[in-house]
């Protein structure tokens, strides 16, 4: 989980706190100190972490929290407040040019994710309704090129190349006269990436960057490096004069450093964040977002997007009616199920519920990883149609064959059609009133 490690220790010390009717200057000092080792341990820049706690500490002492009658959940608002300033307070957006195509160069070094994050970027410029054009300008790592194209072809978005014996500065040009003519609004060009940060590499980046004017030059980087990453950040900042980072593999980074110092080190936003090698893993930043995950808040507002990205609309209000009128079958429920796998792995969604982060140790026999989800499933697509429509028609012998075909057992079979009954049971009850009339008067 992201942040799991300072998330923990961070809501460690804050339970100290709540314990307590009324803190006292030093309750707030020893609180701090947890909060400081945290945050170092976390791999957050050092001059980061001692401002930061130096700020927190003079609000805390200084906005009457100590007289308050919440004290802990004061403190904890001001570490939120102060998380989110951190990184930036609000969202900070790609700027758009007046007049297309609007040029976005990325850079980075060699295995941060910028040819998977140029691709990410595309296909979520696509969603919005833009037309984007992909550029291939690393001729120097062999697989790029084809790299890209893949990746292209993946999110059926075009890629312009010339080959590797172009240079990259007029492979960029030519990219742009290209996408003036075929109406792309965006381009993309994904540069060559080094293993550190040298000069010859900055020459090229400078160059391509003055023949071609990027609005928007975004830095990727790899969060798993750590400080690394903030140091990189800050050379190619002082080169080229960045306008974002985009911070890649977020998802198996526990420690958080680089989220939490970019910002504060190079004053330069987080646009986006990567959160998986999937295409569709990309995700705008959201400060407050942000710091609500790191301090187990939650983060409702995600959830209801994803969920809003994910869910077919117009199925799920089918779906609805059929449940008001009771006349769901197992096909409606083979949708149900895919739907809801559509919004990813529960344990991943589950981070979200505010709470929800801290329990997730205690959730042991919870199917968060889709097992039993996928079995139910198996056993559907083993029915014929008929049979999802009319379950009653299921007998011994269709079962058995339904059994074999999913690779479970009658029992397994058995066990679905009874839960699909008593959910159908439930239903009508609700259809009815029943189980309303009985929750008004007092019956449950
Ligand atoms: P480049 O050399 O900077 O172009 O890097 P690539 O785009 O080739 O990515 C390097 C590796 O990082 C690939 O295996 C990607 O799948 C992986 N990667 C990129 N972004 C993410 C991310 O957000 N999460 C995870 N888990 N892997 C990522």
């Amino acid at each position: 989980m992201i942040f799991e490690g300072l998330s923990d220790k961070l809501q460690n010390a804050f339970s100290k706190l709540r314990s307590k009717g009324k803190l006292t200057e030093s309750d707030v000092k020893t609180v701090m100190r947890e909060v400081k080792m945290a945050l170092l341990e976390a791999d957050v820049n050092y001059k980061v972490v001692k401002d930061f706690v130096k700020t927190v500490q003079e609000r805390c002492v200084g906005e009457d929290v100590m007289k308050s009658l919440t004290p802990a959940q004061m403190v904890i608002k001001i570490v939120n407040d102060e998380l989110t300033k951190l990184m930036g307070d609000v969202q900070s957006k790609i700027t758009f040019s007046q007049q297309p195509p609007t040029i976005i160069m990325m850079v980075g070094l060699q295995g941060a994710g910028k040819t998977t994050t140029s691709g990410k970027l595309g296909g979520y410029l696509k969603k919005q309704g833009k037309l984007p054009l992909l550029v291939a300008c690393d001729i120097y790592r062999p697989a790029a090129i084809t790299q890209l194209k893949v990746v292209g072809e993946k999110l059926e978005i075009p890629v312009f190349e010339m080959g590797d014996k172009q240079s990259p500065v007029n492979i960029a040009k030519a990219s742009i006269e290209f996408a003036k003519s075929n109406k792309h609004d965006v381009v993309i060009i994904d540069t060559a990436g080094r293993l550190h940060v040298d000069e010859i590499l900055m020459q090229e980046l400078k160059d391509i960057q003055s023949s071609v004017k990027p609005q928007e030059i975004l830095l990727v980087v790899d969060s798993m490096t750590g400080q690394d990453a903030v140091n990189v950040s800050e050379s190619f900042n002082e080169a080229l004069g960045i306008d974002g980072v985009v911070l890649t593999k977020l998802d198996g980074d526990t420690r958080g450093g680089a989220a939490l110092s970019i910002r504060a080190v190079t004053n330069k936003p987080i646009k986006f964040v990567g959160m998986g090698e999937k295409l569709d893993n990309l995700e705008p930043f959201y400060p407050d977002r942000m710091a609500s995950r790191i301090l187990g808040m939650g983060d409702m507002l995600s959830l209801i997007e994803k969920a809003q990205d994910a869910m077919d609309m117009e199925k799920a209000k089918e779906l609805e009616l059929k449940m008001r009128k009771n006349e769901m079958d197992f096909e409606d429920f083979l949708t149900q199920l895919e739907q809801i796998q559509n919004l990813g792995p529960l344990d991943k969604l589950l981070e979200l519920v505010p709470g929800m982060g801290a329990m997730k140790s205690q959730m042991g026999n919870i199917d968060t990883n889709g097992k039993e989800v996928n079995r139910t499933k198996a056993i559907i697509q083993s029915m014929t149609i008929e049979e999802r429509r009319n379950p009653q028609i299921l007998n011994a012998s269709r079962k058995k064959r339904i059994a074999r075909g999913s690779g479970t057992n009658v029992q397994d079979v058995n066990r679905l059609i009874k839960q699909f009954n008593e959910m159908k049971k439930m239903m009508k009850m609700f259809q009815s009133g029943g189980m309303m009339g009985k929750m008004k008067k007092g019956g449950f």
